[in-house]
């Protein structure tokens, strides 16, 4: 690893420590507000927990030697996510992004409900798709119709949001079990990575505000069609010279003396610019910066993690000629075709539930779940799986955490945070990391004396 020397160029220079997207979103808007831009990252790629790798590369399991790469997990955004899609913009990349217009929900025995805009205008544009949806009783419709209302009058509205549960929430606008657990259960223990009892109320509406009642095309569906790690590669950074990239280069300490941070200290080196910017999730933050939770007065106790499952599957045919599909009543959550049918990835959020599970048991249960909705599944033969357990996916987005999530700026005065679990006003997904990056980025140039604004703001 060589690192570039200290600020050299008359440019004011950042050190982002962290190569997830809240980092390299920081080192885009930094570098292209002409600054000198050293991303740290402890790992050999880029993208933190929204990254792919080659299969023969995967520290946690080497018998899996097959050259394919995958990615951590599945990773879907919607067009509301209008941060990450400027990101994207930035990088150049955003043509690697294929967007949905149809949700499909399938019910055990393979019957099938398409979700799509209509012809009226937003927020009306699901009414027709909608009442056609065979998962839902008349009744059951009814009650989601009342509680969409519900959000819409009360997002931002209502100030104890974040003091009940989503759970709560819907008992309170008395929705039956069957639209609970088919419809907003559905939608939103896989976008918030959190269960109904524990998520907060405000990140449950917030989903529904945004993607699902604001612009007609808010809720299409962004899948990347290149692996992850493609999105940050080099080519991408080209467009910013004033951006170096060091992989391999773990920060084992941010070191303060006289008020304000000196310098990082790297395995056998140590790096000093003008300002430094940490980006790592909140578990790294004691070790790499010991005392700034205690002076920023962080209460990071509060945070706990909520994991996701990743579930793939090889087979020797085609099973099924969707192209994605939410499934409905059983553990796993979200069928992605990755390859023709053949290669099928399963996603299970706050997966709890599936950690303590043998690795052979969670194929086993995904194979019979399979069956139940893909009946060509049962004929096919399994050539391989692969199960990804990501014990830390994201932090719980319980309620009562929205203060205590920590703002960009710190009491040490050239000192930034970023992360999905910084106040982003998202809960922890891309677009948050993003958000919290462009936010850090815009205090640093506030600190340099020439600010620039840099995030995008919602989708009205
Ligand atoms: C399985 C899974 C599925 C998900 N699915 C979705 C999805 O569909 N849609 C969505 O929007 N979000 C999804 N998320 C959430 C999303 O991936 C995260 O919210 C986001 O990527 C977090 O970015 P970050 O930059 O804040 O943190 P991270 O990605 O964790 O980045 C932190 C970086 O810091 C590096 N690092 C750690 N220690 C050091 C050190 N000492 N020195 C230097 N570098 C260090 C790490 O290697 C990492 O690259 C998913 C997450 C997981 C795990």
């Amino acid at each position: 690893m060589s690192l570039p020397g200290d600020s050299d160029c008359g440019r004011p220079h950042v050190a982002v420590i962290g190569g997830g997207l809240a980092g390299l979103a920081t080192a885009a808007a930094l570098g292209s507000a002409n600054c000198q831009v050293t991303v740290l990252e402890a790992r050999p790629f880029l993208g933190g927990r929204a990254t792919s790798y080659p299969l023969n590369q995967n520290p946690t399991n080497p018998a899996d030697d097959h050259g394919t790469t995958i990615d951590n997990c599945q990773h879907i955004l919607l067009r509301c996510c209008t941060n990450l899609i400027d990101f994207y913009q930035r990088l150049g990349v955003e043509d690697r992004i294929q967007f949905h217009r149809e949700f499909f929900w399938i019910e055990p025995g393979g019957r099938t409900s398409v979700m799509r805009a209509g012809v009226l205008p937003a927020p009306l544009h699901f009414t027709e798709s909608f009442a056609r949806l065979r998962f839902l009783s008349v009744k059951a419709k009814m009650d989601v119709a009342r509680g969409l209302l519900a959000v819409r009058s009360e997002y931002r509205n209502r100030n104890d949001l974040d003091r009940i549960t989503m759970l709560d929430w819907l008992r309170e606008k008395r929705q039956s079990g069957q639209a609970i657990e088919r419809f907003w259960r559905q939608v939103l223990v896989s976008a918030i990575n959190e269960e109904l009892d524990r998520m907060a109320a405000s990140h449950g509406l917030q989903v529904f505000s945004l993607g699902f009642l604001s612009q007609k095309n808010a809720y299409e569906m962004g899948i990347p069609n290149v692996p992850l790690a493609e999105l940050y590669g080099e080519e991408a950074w080209r467009k910013y010279p004033s951006v170096e990239i060091c992989e391999r280069a773990p920060v084992s300490e941010v070191v303060v003396e006289n008020g304000s941070v000196q310098r990082v200290n790297l395995r056998e080196t140590s790096l000093a610019a003008d300002a430094y910017v940490i980006a790592l999730p909140y578990e790294r933050l004691a070790t790499t910066a010991p005392g700034l939770a205690d002076s920023a007065g962080l209460d990071l106790a509060a945070f706990t993690h909520s994991p996701i499952t990743g579930i793939h599957l090889w087979f020797d045919r085609a099973i099924t000629d969707l192209p994605h599909a939410t499934l409905l009543d059983r553990t796993i959550q979200w069928m992605f075709n990755k390859e023709g049918g053949r290669h099928i990835q399963l996603v299970v959020s706050a997966s709890r539930s599936l950690l303590e599970m043998a690795r052979q048991d969670v194929i086993d249960l995904a194979l019979r779940e399979l069956q139940e909705f893909f009946p060509d599944a049962a004929a096919a033969k399994l050539d391989r799986a692969h199960v990804v357990k990501e014990v830390r996916a994201t932090f719980s987005a319980a309620t009562n955490l929205e203060a205590k999530r920590p703002v960009s700026t710190t009491p040490i005065q050239n000192l930034f945070l970023a992360g999905d679990w910084t106040r982003s006003g998202w809960p922890a997904t891309m677009e948050g990391a993003v958000r919290s990056g462009y936010k850090a980025a815009e205090e640093v140039t506030q600190l340099f004396g020439f600010r620039q604004d840099f995030l995008v703001p919602d989708i009205a």
